[in-house]
């Protein structure tokens, strides 16, 4: 999630392009894949451990990026898709619209990671502002979920 996902749902982000031109969308039509803090994501944890896969539609939740020998599974939760404490702002429009999508996202999340878990699999879900704000931190808490399932 980009740092426009903060903003609030129902406001036009413009945004410039590369070629000067201006792109002005709605918020909800931004969605998750690919984003900058996703490719950092991968960019960091791929220094991490060997092989990674990123987007594995095969596992619950469809994953940001897996280790599969290590059983790690990463998501990169947006702020705002899954209600980040820190940072999520209520939209002004559509409020219980909103709330009730957020809450949703939030309980599919745990089970989610529930699911994952009870199929052996050791689950990191980082913030996206953490991840602009404090990446180190967030690939040491991978890297101490990998070194602990590679323990014998
Ligand atoms: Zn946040």
């Amino acid at each position: 999630m980009s740092s426009e996902s903060q903003k609030a749902v129902g406001q036009r982000v413009r945004r410039r392009r590369r070629d000067g031109s201006v792109v002005s969308r709605n918020m909800a039509a931004i969605r998750s894949r690919g984003t900058v803090p996703e490719l950092m994501l991968r960019r960091l944890l791929r220094a991490l451990a060997k092989p990674l896969r990123v987007n594995v539609r095969t596992l619950p939740g469809s994953p940001d990026v897996v280790f599969p020998r290590h059983h790690v599974a990463v998501f990169m939760d947006g702020c705002f898709w899954h209600g980040c404490p820190q940072c999520y702002v209520r939209p002004r429009i559509n409020r219980s619209y909103w709330s009730k999508k957020i809450i949703r996202n939030q309980k599919r999340d745990r089970r989610v990671t529930r699911a994952l878990r009870l199929a052996g699999w050791s689950v990191v879900r980082l913030w996206a502002c953490r991840l602009s704000g404090s990446p180190e931190l967030c690939s040491g808490r991978v890297r101490r979920v990998i070194q602990r399932r590679s323990k014998p």
